[in-house]
């Protein structure tokens, strides 16, 4: 079931570079990228990418590309949100719980509650977390989050059906794979900021890892401690 968005229509609905027409050509070009989850596609369609960002930058909402949010800090292109978002939901076992790491503008966190998982985010920096937290609010998102360092997780919701890394590390957090349930997928980039992969880790229903290396990518990096 899609949860309902909860916001003022007209503002939700843009007009001109943020309309409906322009997220549908959105959907389109992903499906021609090669994303084929047409929950995720539907999800991407329905939340307005333009309200995650500056109102400079709203115009520019639907285009397939990374944009700035402040703290030098960025909202990830949509083909890397619906392909990540793609990779969570495979697997054996339906998906009820996801935890992400990196909440940045909110806008992951707001297709992962369209597609009506139960929702966990983390952030390290306050700011950007107060502000997301106004807009899933705003939208009538149900999202759970705190502001702390994600590389420990939130075990007390923990196990995870999904976890999902923003912003890249060296290497896989040990604590997040410790959090993944039995039939689990952990999506997250790795490597230094010039070479970084996608990285799947799958936990069988008995407990085994699988791993997979997928797509390059480029993310923002995994940081410790946090900022106000
Ligand atoms: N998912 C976000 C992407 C934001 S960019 C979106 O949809 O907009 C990655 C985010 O990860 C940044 O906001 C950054 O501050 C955050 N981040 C980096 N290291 C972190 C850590 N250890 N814990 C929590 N958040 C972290």
């Amino acid at each position: 079931m899609t949860p309902r968005l909860r916001v003022p229509a007209a503002e939700a609905a843009g007009s001109g570079m943020t309309s409906q027409r322009v997220r549908d050509r959105l959907v389109q070009r992903l499906r021609e990228g090669g994303i084929v989850d047409e929950r995720v596609l539907n999800a991407i369609r329905t939340v307005p990418r333009h309200l995650f960002v500056d109102e400079a930058l709203a115009t520019r909402a639907y285009e397939d590309t990374a944009l700035p949010i402040g703290h030098s800090q960025t909202i990830s292109q949509p083909w890397v949100v619906a392909r990540m978002t793609e990779l969570l939901l495979t697997g054996r076992s339906p998906k009820t719980t996801v935890l992400e790491v990196g909440t940045g503008s909110g806008y992951q966190a707001a297709v992962l509650a369209a597609l009506g998982l139960e929702v966990y985010t983390v952030e390290r920096i306050g700011d950007l977390l107060r502000l997301a937290r106004k807009r899933l609010r705003q939208l009538g998102m149900n999202v759970r989050s705190k502001h702390d360092d994600g590389r420990i997780g939130w075990p007390e919701h923990g196990p995870f059906d999904a976890i999902i890394v923003t912003a890249a590390g060296p290497a896989l957090v040990d604590a997040l794979i410790d959090q993944l349930a039995p039939g689990g997928v952990l999506v997250a980039p790795v490597g230094a900021s010039a070479s970084q992969s996608l990285v799947q880790v799958t936990r069988e229903l008995d407990g085994q890892l699988q791993q997979a290396t997928l797509a390059p990518v480029t993310f923002v990096p995994l940081l410790s401690g946090t900022l106000d």
